[in-house]
């Protein structure tokens, strides 16, 4: 199985040649289609599987395909993870495959100056990928918009829980709208991430490797 038999644009197939990537790995396999097609998904995945790539492939794919191209971008979608680390490396996987696109992305964290970020956000971003707890910082501060989102991807969902992130997350999701796109990622499934998972997910495809 190959990349192209998806259905992704050229732009993001070039991208993907581009990090050398032959086949996609089984959960990108599993995930890219369901994504593609506007389903919730439960993913059950551990790190270094290719999770990072089976979401934001067809999110790019998703995003790029009715971005207006005039005036400032406003964020449809947005990437919730538990540590900085993932933050930025999520971010970096949203350029390195969208690097043809143009849409726009930033990653935003707590434990560094916060205006540097509103002045990114001031810009415009399509794409976000953020910490719970500064996202909230910046939505409590209305220095955010997220009323546009149309996709949003809980990444190891596990870890935030057992970082304690549950709280911060509930109320992020009061800020956004209720028709979207929701994608859950964990390595295990307590009875918490199921609650969680059960609240965020409409009708959601399960897909496990
Ligand atoms: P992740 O699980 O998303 O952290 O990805 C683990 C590693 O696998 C990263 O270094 C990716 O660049 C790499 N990777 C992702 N998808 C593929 C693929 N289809 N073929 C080869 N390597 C990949």
């Amino acid at each position: 199985m190959s990349f192209e038999r998806f259905g992704l644009s050229t732009e993001i197939l070039r991208a993907v040649a581009d990090q050398g990537y032959s086949q996609p790995t089984p959960i990108q396999a599993k995930a890219i289609p369901v994504v593609l097609e506007g389903t919730d998904l439960l993913a059950s995945a551990q790190t270094g599987t290719g999770k990072t790539a089976s979401f934001t492939l067809p999110m790019l794919q998703r995003l790029s395909r009715r971005r207006s191209g005039r005036g400032k971008p406003i964020v449809r979608g947005l990437v919730l993870t538990p540590t900085r680390e993932l933050a930025a490396q999520v971010g970096d996987n949203v350029k390195a495959y969208g690097k043809y696109l143009s849409l726009k992305s930033a990653v935003i964290f707590g434990g560094v100056n916060i205006q540097g970020q509103i002045r990114a956000l001031r810009n415009g971003v399509d794409i976000l990928v953020a910490t719970p707890g500064r996202l909230l910082d910046h939505l409590q501060r209305g220095t955010l918009d997220v009323t546009g989102i149309e996709m949003l991807v809980l990444d190891e969902a596990d870890r935030m829980l057992d970082m304690g992130f549950i709280h911060d997350i509930k109320k992020v999701l009061a800020y956004l709208p209720e028709k979207r796109q929701n994608l859950l990622f964990s390595a295990t499934f307590s009875n918490e991430i199921k609650a969680l998972a059960n609240r965020l997910l409409d009708h959601p495809t399960s897909v496990e490797v």
